[in-house]
C-alpha cells in the first residue's frame, strides 16, 4: 500500500501545507460547547475554505466541481486531514456522499444541475429519510405512502433517525408507491424539499442530551413527479447506490483520527494520578492499552488490505462490512479505556468537540456516542448476518413467510 502511494509524495506535502495554512489553530476552542447556529457557521466556513483550497470535494468529477482526484490522491487527502486533526465535514456528509451517488447514477440532467452546484457552493445540507419507526435493518418493509396524483405525489407518513434534518433543506427520501406489490419492488426514491407544507420535524434527544437526528412527519406532502429519481416502483436499485456510497474512504478517516488519537490514551496514563503513581505503571491498564493498540494496527491493516484491492480494480467485497465491525468494537472499547484514564472529569459528561472525531477527549461523550457505531448504517448484526453469508458461505437467514 505504501508502495502504491510512493509518487504522490509531493502531493502529501502540498495537502500538509496547505492544511498547517488554512487550518485555523483555535478551531477546538471555538467549536468546544458551541451552540448549534456556531457549529453550523464553523461547517460552512470550513467546507467553503476547503473547496477555495481544492479540497472539498475530492471524489467528485471535474466536470461537476469537484477534485476529480485518483483514489489513491484521495487515501492521501484523507490521511492528511485525519493526521492534521481537521474538523470532520458531518454537515455536509449527506450531501457530499450520498447525493452525488444518487444524483449521478439515477439522476435527470435537470435534477443534477439544480443541485449538485448549489452542494458544492456550501448552501445545501441534505439528509436522509431512509428509516421509519418499523423499518431499519428490514427497511424494504418502509410504509410511508406516496400515491401518484396528476404531476404530483401526495405522501403521508413517518421517518426517523434523520440525521441533522433540523439544519437540511433537502432530503433523500424513500416512500412506498405500490403498496400491493412485494416489498422492494413498489418502493420509489424522491427528493424532498423540507420547506413544503405539510413537513414536520421532530428532534430525538440522546442519551448525551444532543439532538443530532429526528423524526420526520408527512402529512398530505405534495411532492412533484420531477423529483422523482430513477423509475417509479424502482427505488429500491436507487437505494443501494446511495448506501454503497456509505462504505468509502469515510473508514480510512476515522481509523487514521483513532491512530493519532491514542497518543491522548498514553498521555493521561503517564500522567500522575491523584492517589499517587501513574496509572501506566498498572498491569491492568498497561494489558488493555496493548490491547488497543494492536487492533488500532490490526485496522489499519484491514482497511489498507480494503483499499488495495480497490487500487488493483478489485471490488472492496465484504470488506466493508468486517472493517465495520472491528471498527466499531474498537471504538467503543478506546473510549472507554479512555473513561478509565481520564480521571473525574471523565466520568460526566463534559461540552462537546462539535465537528470533531468520534475520540475527542471528552471520554464521557466519546464513549456513549460509540455505541450508535454499533446501529447507524446497518447495525453489527447485520454486519455479521452479511459476513456469515456472503464470505463464509454459511446457510442464509431464514425469511418470514410474509417476506419477499
Ligand atoms: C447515529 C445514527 C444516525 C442515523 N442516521 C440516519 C439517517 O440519517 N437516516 C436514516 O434513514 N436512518 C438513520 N439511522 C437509522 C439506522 O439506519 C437504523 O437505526 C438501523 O438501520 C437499525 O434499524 P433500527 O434502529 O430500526 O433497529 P432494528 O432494525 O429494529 O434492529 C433492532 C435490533 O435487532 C437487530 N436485528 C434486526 N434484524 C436482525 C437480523 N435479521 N438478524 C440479527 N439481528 C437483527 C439489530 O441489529 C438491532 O440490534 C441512524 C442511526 C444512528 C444510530
Amino acid at each position: 500500500m505504501i508502495n502504491e502511494l510512493k509518487h504522490l509524495e509531493g502531493f502529501r506535502q502540498e495537502v500538509r501545507s496547505w492544511l498547517q495554512a488554512n487550518l485555523p489553530a483555535d478551531w477546538h476552542e471555538r467549536m468546544t460547547g458551541a451552540s448549534e447556529e456556531e457549529h453550523v457557521a464553523f461547517q460552512k466556513f470550513w467546507f467553503r475554505r476547503m473547496m477555495d483550497g481544492g479540497y472539498g470535494a475530492p471524489h467528485w468529477p471535474a466536470e461537476w466541481g469537484g477534485s476529480g482526484f485518483s483514489f489513491a490522491q484521495q487515501i492521501v487527502l484523507y490521511e492528511e486531514i485525519a493526521r492534521a486533526g481537521a474538523p470532520r465535514l458531518i454537515l455536509y456528509f449527506i450531501a457530499l456522499y450520498h447525493v452525488p451517488a444518487t444524483l449521478l447514477a439515477w439522476g435527470t440532467d435537470e435534477q443534477r444541475q439544480r443541485h449538485l452546484p448549489a452542494v458544492l457552493s456550501g448552501d445545501e445540507i441534505w439528509c436522509q429519510g431512509f428509516s421509519e419507526p418499523n423499518a431499519g435493518s428490514d427497511l424494504a418493509s418502509l410504509r410511508c405512502r406516496a400515491e401518484r396524483r396528476g404531476d404530483r405525489y401526495i405522501v403521508n407518513g413517518q421517518k426517523t433517525w434523520s440525521s441533522n434534518a433540523h439544519h437540511a433543506r433537502y432530503c433523500l427520501l424513500l416512500t412506498r408507491t405500490d403498496p400491493a406489490a412485494t416489498k422492494a419492488r413498489g418502493i420509489s426514491y424522491m427528493i424532498l424539499d423540507l420547506q413544503t407544507p405539510g413537513v414536520s420535524l421532530r428532534p430525538i434527544k440522546q442519551i448525551t442530551g444532543a439532538s443530532h437526528f429526528n423524526e420526520i412527519f408527512l402529512d398530505d406532502v405534495e411532492i412533484p413527479v420531477e423529483n422523482l429519481i430513477g423509475p417509479e416502483h424502482g427505488g429500491w436499485a436507487v437505494a443501494q447506490s446511495t448506501l454503497s456510497s456509505e462504505r468509502g474512504l469515510t473508514i480510512l478517516e476515522l481509523a487514521e483520527r483513532m491512530r493519532h488519537g491514542f497518543q491522548m490514551l498514553l498521555d493521561a496514563a503517564q500522567s500522575p494520578s491523584p492517589l499517587g503513581g501513574r496509572l501506566i505503571d498498572d498491569d491492568e491498564i498497561r494489558r488493555r492499552l496493548v490491547d488497543i493498540y494492536a487492533r488500532i494496527q490490526a485496522l489499519r491493516l484491514l482497511v489498507n488490505n480494503m483499499l488495495t484491492r480497490v487500487l488493483e480494480g478489485a471490488g472492496a467485497g465484504v470488506e466493508p462490512s468486517i472493517i465495520k465491525v472491528y471498527y466499531s468494537d474498537l471504538l467503543r472499547d478506546f473510549t472507554e479505556l479512555g473513561v478509565t484514564l481520564g480521571g473525574a472529569k471523565a466520568q460526566y459528561l463534559q461540552p462537546v468537540l462539535m465537528g470533531g472525531g468520534n475520540e475527542t477527549g471528552y471520554w464521557m461523550q466519546d464513549y456513549l456516542y460509540s455505541w450508535a457505531w454499533t446501529i447507524s448504517g446497518g447495525s453489527s448484526e447485520i454486519q455479521r448476518n452479511i459476513i456469515a453469508e456472503r464470505a463464509l458461505d454459511l446457510p442464509r437467514e431464514p425469511k418470514l413467510a410474509s417476506a419477499s
